[in-house]
């Protein structure tokens, strides 16, 4: 499978793309065409395990750059633990998504992406700089997936004060190959930082490469746990929407593609907080970034999101196929709030505030189409979000055994106030 630039100026290997992360004229890289699954396959899909509905999926975007029986080692390295499909209302589903090392979904685009790099970079001998900036979760999902990959330096940026305590630890407790700085600033800031790191030309040797969700191997394999949740569906009768909280649209973006491969789903729901760019783009037409805004779903707070240019590239820019297929809406704090306690009272389902917008989202769908059932992801377990939940509910939540042992580790990280300070950062952990 090549990849070309969105620009479409030229085409690279997955290989390629997998380093390069972002083409060289700063367009995303998507591949060449979208691959389509015979309907045998999704009739069929309960007699195959997640790790053959992942093979299923991912294999034709590789092709022959990675050997069958060392693709089959990464996915079951991948998708080791489990995406529960429960539900918590008559047709509402909820597909959990936050069973992961670092309880959130990027633990799979992220492991995905890094177990690329270590097939790579071994065979290559070559060291790669990964750089990341991160609103809370991303930090921590690529800081336990590339611990220790051999030949791969990660460096993430996080802005201070502005990612929860958990989130915290998880991003600057591991050490070894993986090195923190703190940015007195916001998630715009950091983000501004590393897309400088990128173009400058001093920074070239150090073969820098990012693992935000613009890399296609951390988006792609994103795609598989839509099928899971299909398989996962007893009724198939009836129509699906599944509603996305969207950040950076990544997520979302990679379940429109399995459905472009033939997943039957029938409606997809962005669901934003109040950094509604894409929602208003679906109402006016028009695609304004604004600068992002806090909110207490903080891995959503994106005024620009990246991936949005590739939900239009796949709809050839056509704003009707689009806004058939794809719904958006955004929901403020007061409501998630509001109905993060209501759902926990009425079910005693605890969804945290990212997953609270995603139940928003289907429940406006559902409410206006009653023909269909529904799943929204729970896309981080709420414990990472305590200190935001525990008072919603006025309840202390249990921490997971899986996390227990960071609590009482002292994190270590470097603060970073302007650009070159940054550069001095990454040069001293290339030494
Ligand atoms: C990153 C993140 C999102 C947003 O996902 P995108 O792919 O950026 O749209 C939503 N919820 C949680 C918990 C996240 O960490």
């Amino acid at each position: 499978m090549q990849y070309y630039s969105l620009s479409k100026e030229y085409k690279v290997s997955f290989k390629d793309a997998l380093h390069q992360s972002l083409a060289e004229d700063k367009s995303l890289f998507f591949p060449e065409f979208i691959p389509k699954i015979e309907a045998e396959f999704w009739n069929t899909i309960e007699k195959f395990s997640n790790q053959e509905i992942a093979f299923k999926l991912l294999q034709p975007y590789i092709g022959d750059e990675i050997p069958e029986a060392n693709l089959k080692q990464i996915i079951d390295n991948t998708f080791f633990f489990d995406f529960p499909l429960v539900e918590i209302e008559k047709g509402v589903f909820t597909l959990e998504l936050f069973h992961g090392p670092t309880l959130a979904f990027k633990d799979v685009g992220a492991k995905f992406m890094s177990e690329c790099f270590g097939y790579f970079n071994t065979i290559s001998n070559q060291v790669s700089t990964v750089l990341v900036a991160t609103s809370g979760d991303t930090g921590g999902a690529v800081a336990n997936s590339f611990f220790k990959t051999p030949n791969i330096n990660v460096l993430i940026l996080y802005p201070k004060g502005k990612v929860s305590h958990i989130q915290k630890l998880q991003l600057t407790t591991l050490g070894e190959n993986i090195h923190a700085v703190e940015v007195d600033g916001t998630f715009d800031n950091c983000q501004d930082y590393v897309k400088k790191a990128f173009l400058d030309t001093e920074m070239k040797s150090l073969n820098l490469t990012s693992a935000n969700s613009i890399n296609v191997a951390r988006w792609l394999p994103q795609m598989v746990y839509y099928a899971i949740a299909y398989k996962n569906l007893k009724d198939k009768t009836k129509p699906i929407a599944i509603s996305c909280p969207s950040g950076n649209f990544g997520n979302i973006c990679a379940g429109i593609m399995a459905n472009q491969m033939g997943l039957p789903i029938h409606k997809f729901i962005a669901a934003t907080n109040i950094n509604d760019t894409v929602p208003n783009y679906f109402e006016t037409k028009k695609y304004d970034p604004k600068p992002s805004q806090q909110t207490i779903s903080n891995a959503m707070d994106v005024g620009n999101p990246s991936n949005f240019v590739r939900i239009l590239e796949i709809f050839n820019n056509e704003f009707e196929k689009l806004s058939d297929k794809v719904v958006s809406k955004s929901y403020n704090d007061e409501q998630t709030k509001i109905i993060l306690k209501k759902v926990y009272d009425t079910t005693s389902y605890l969804m945290d505030p990212h997953g609270a917008v995603g139940y928003l989202g289907l429940k406006d769908f559902l409410n206006a189409n009653d023909n269909y059932q529904g799943i929204f992801m729970e896309t981080a377990h709420p414990i990472k979000f305590l200190d935001v939940v525990e008072p919603i509910i006025g309840q202390e939540i249990a921490i997971p055994n899986n996390i227990k042992h960071l609590l009482n580790k002292e994190p270590i990280f470097k603060e970073v106030n302007d650009y070159m300070e940054l550069t001095n950062v990454l040069r001293e952990i290339n030494k």
